[in-house]
């Protein structure tokens, strides 16, 4: 059984990263989406909050599961059983960074890491754009999946992150 373990922030998930599940899906037996703490940042949802966002956009997505994670992500893949880490490139700005990232985890961990290239409709989309558009009373029609769009709205409103 192949398995990819995807980890990020997901704060708040996006279109851009559920296309990337939905078509990994298509290439694992198993993706596990992996909402990881990074106690350097400090995010606009709890790890709890994006866990349950993402639950509601991979419902119906077979092999799908969801889970929170901290400290190393070549632990958590190790845990899980998964083959290969799972990143998404948007283009030269992110292929550096992930690029680092993924030989970094191959010296340590020895788990290679698999990217895809993001759908282009999607390739403007950060997690970071849809938190100023919340903040601002923006509606993230289109940025996020329309599963999540209204809680979105409805928990930034009311708790005036
Ligand atoms: P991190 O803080 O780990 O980068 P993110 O939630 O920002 O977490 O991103 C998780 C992964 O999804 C990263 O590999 C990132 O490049 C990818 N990603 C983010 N936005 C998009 C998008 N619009 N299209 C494709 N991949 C994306």
């Amino acid at each position: 059984m192949s398995t990819c373990l995807f980890p990020g922030s997901f704060d708040p998930p996006t279109m851009g990263h559920v296309d990337l599940i939905r078509r990994a899906a298509k290439l694992f037996d198993r993706v596990i989406v992996a909402v990881m703490v990074n106690p350097d940042k400090r995010p606009m949802f709890t790890a709890a909050e994006r866990v349950a966002l993402l639950g509601k956009c991979v419902a119906s997505l077979p092999g799908v599961e969801v889970c929170a994670g901290e400290g190393l992500t070549l632990e958590l893949a190790r845990e899980k059983g998964a083959d290969v880490l799972l990143r998404g490139l948007r283009g030269e700005g992110d292929a550096g960074l992930e690029a680092q990232l993924a030989a970094a985890n191959r010296h340590v961990g020895g788990i290679d890491t698999l990217a895809l290239f993001t759908a282009p409709e999607y390739g403007y989309i950060s997690s970071s754009i849809v938190r100023d558009v919340l903040r601002h009373g923006g509606s993230p029609r289109g940025l996020v999946p329309p599963e999540i769009e209204s809680i979105l709205r409805e928990k930034t409103a009311a708790q005036g992150r």
